[in-house]
């Protein structure tokens, strides 16, 4: 079964509970416990540990389950290029440490990079019709339906986190994934840090497929979390931070 963007966005929300099943019952319930529990409740993030993500700088393991169980595009003309998640050199990554005598082997590391799911995100307060917006968990998300293609979102975002689909994606999905929703040319789309698979109790795709553990994922608002206990004991990085957009993506440095 293929499901549309209009289907897809139906089914978001509570009626993804009937389709997952028990499982996800209790998962959502768990989350909902969560919000319950007032504070604020739930506050999604990432830490990337760079050593470790570099020691395997070849490996495009967290990419290639975030594009396939995404549908996302694979277009061979890189000015179509449609991305979730990529690498970018480290320079070009965090401009702000750059010195003048830093070594360029250091400096064009390839990290991996993606929306920042910012707390104070530029790209939501610009789009007209409200397709993108900011969850209470943090996750800012994307509804394809909604999407007028003004690409607004794409000039306002300073990471490049978001592609536009300049063509028609599907003739370009390498092996579709019926359970996920395809997108249409005209549209703009992102990581939404697998709200999918967060509304069943899962992790994102991403980490799940990392077998250097080198992406971790967690709640900051649980004190109990790795996610904030690194945040809290480790020196940190986050992306053109002193942009004001509060980034959650955080980079051990
Ligand atoms: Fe928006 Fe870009 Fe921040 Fe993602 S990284 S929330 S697309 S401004």
């Amino acid at each position: 079964m293929t499901i549309t963007r209009r289907g897809f966005l139906g089914v978001t929300g509570m009626s993804a509970l009937a389709l997952a099943g028990k499982a996800s019952v209790d998962a959502l319930a768990s989350v909902a416990g969560e919000h319950e529990k007032g504070e604020g409740a739930v506050r999604w993030a990432m830490v990337i540990d760079v050593d470790k993500c570099l020691g395997h700088a070849e490996c495009t393991s967290c990419i290639k389950a975030c594009h396939e169980v995404h549908n996302v595009p694979d277009f061979p003309d890189r000015a179509h290029e449609v991305k979730w998640i990529w690498k970018e050199p480290f320079d070009r990554a965090f401009p702000e440490q750059e010195n003048d005598y830093a070594e360029e082997s250091l400096m064009k590391r390839p990290v991996m990079v993606f929306c920042n799911h910012c707390d104070k995100p530029p790209c939501v307060r610009v789009c007209p019709t409200k397709a993108t917006w900011k969850r209470e968990d943090g996750v800012v998300m994307m509804d394809w339906h909604r999407c007028i293609g003004c690409r607004y979102c794409v000039a306002a975002c300073p990471y490049g986190s978001r592609s536009f689909n300049w063509l028609d994606p599907r003739p370009n999905i390498k092996k579709l994934n019926p359970d996920f929703p395809t997108r249409t040319k005209g549209v703009v789309e992102k990581c939404t840090l697998c709200e999918e698979r967060l509304a069943v109790g899962k992790k994102p795709a991403c980490v799940e497929a990392c077998e250097e553990k080198a992406l971790i994922f967690g709640d900051l608002q649980d004190p109990k979390s790795e996610v904030l206990e690194l945040v809290r004991t480790r020196s940190t990085l986050r992306r053109r931070s002193e942009l004001g957009t509060d980034p959650q993506i955080y980079y051990l440095a």
